[in-house]
């Protein structure tokens, strides 16, 4: 039977030693250093050891926090041998006297052994960790007004700022299903040019993003280029690199009537990346996608359409009589290209090619099944 070579304890915990005597110089916590974290002081979000983590002053408390409060920790303090789990109690904020956050505290118990052989035991400590304030980068970003990506919407045609309007706040809406880490819009600011609008963003993801979902219903095609951020282009290498999401819309709208492979097409509506379009020559619906659509270099027709007024039909050879509500001029035109429409009646049209183009009515209803997709 062994003994204690210090003290003579006849419990021995190891290298010949009772655990008072080994520990008094071997302590498991050599010595306790200062500890620090960054707060944000725009957002509360938290940095810790040279990072910005996915954390804010509110997750304090929480049990994946207290890992990161472990490992700092185990990182700072001076251990004699590695602490082999800890477990922080519950833990508190301190207020400076300006009602400012500034240290949490909070009991931490350390359990580790010296030697695989012997059984793991456990100290309780006290920890101060210091709250440090600063602004975190996205933070920064929106404070000092730079983004890293903007979506320019531009359209040929004259747009009024009603318009404009709406289409900026479908970009808030959709750029709300792209959070920035502290759950906050990455949308910081939308400036109306003419016929157009510039949409700046934090994240370069969510323009790219955002503009091509914008895109999908407006006709819109999509192009994206690099923009060089600063003054000196000799130092473009060291300057970020901005995302420009470039939407340009056609250069006509919904229900215009356009020339579309030299036949007269009028516009339904662009959803999903398509055009739908009423075939004139056919008499049907048409869904195709907007790009082949474009690349066909759709022409609208400048032609203002005008009020006509329905006279008679003249059932026996197919054709009514209709009369122009401006200048009361008569003409004839095929009875089935108004046949929903009653005698006195009055429709749209406009001229080409010799005829009159009777436009037709559309809600912004969903695609129909029985379209005509080619
Ligand atoms: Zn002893
Ligand atoms: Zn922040």
């Amino acid at each position: 039977m062994s003994k204690c070579i210090v003290c003579g304890s006849e419990r021995i915990f190891f290298e010949h030693l009772c655990q008072k005597c080994y520990l008094e110089n071997h302590p498991i916590l050599q010595k306790k250093k200062d500890l620090h974290i960054v707060a944000c002081e725009k957002c509360e979000l938290i940095f810790v050891k040279g990072h910005w983590t996915n954390f804010f002053l509110i997750d304090v408390g929480e049990p994946t926090f207290n890992d990161k409060i472990s490992t700092l920790i185990s990182q700072d303090w001076i251990f004699y041998y590695k602490p082999k789990r800890m477990d922080i109690g519950k833990t508190t904020f301190i207020y400076n006297e300006n009602g400012l956050t500034s240290a949490i505290v909070g009991i931490v118990d350390i359990y580790t052994s010296p030697d695989p052989f012997v059984p793991v035991m456990s100290i309780s400590e006290d920890f101060e960790i210091a709250i440090d304030w600063g602004v975190c980068s996205e933070c920064r970003t929106r404070l000092s007004g730079t983004y890293s990506s903007k979506i320019q919407i531009r359209s040929p045609m004259k747009i009024d700022t009603s318009e404009l309007e709406k289409w900026g706040d479908e970009i808030e809406e959709l750029s709300k299903q792209f959070p920035l880490t502290d759950g906050k819009n990455p949308l910081f600011k939308i400036i109306h040019i003419k016929n157009g609008i510039d949409a700046l963003f934090q994240t370069k993801a969510a323009a790219n993003s955002i503009g091509r979902l914008f895109s999908k219903n407006y006709g819109g095609i999509v192009s994206v280029t690099t923009e060089f951020a600063g003054f000196d282009k000799s130092k473009w290498k060291e300057f970020p690199r901005k995302r420009v999401v470039l939407v340009s819309l056609p250069e006509f709208t919904l229900n215009d009537i356009v020339i579309f492979k030299d036949k007269p097409i009028q516009i339904c509506q662009f959803k999903g990346s398509k055009v739908e379009f009423w075939d004139f020559t056919k008499k049907t619906k048409v869904k195709l996608d907007i790009k082949p659509f474009m690349e066909a270099k759709p022409k609208k027709i400048e032609e203002e359409s005008q009020e006509f007024q329905i006279i008679n039909f003249e059932q026996n050879e197919n054709i009514a009589q209709v009369m122009n509500t401006k200048n009361y001029e008569t003409y004839y035109i095929n009875s089935n290209d108004i046949e929903e429409l009653k005698e006195g009646e009055i429709f749209r049209g406009t001229f080409y090619d010799g005829k009159i183009l009777v436009k037709q009515k559309f809600s912004k209803s969903k695609l129909s099944k029985d379209d005509v997709v080619s």
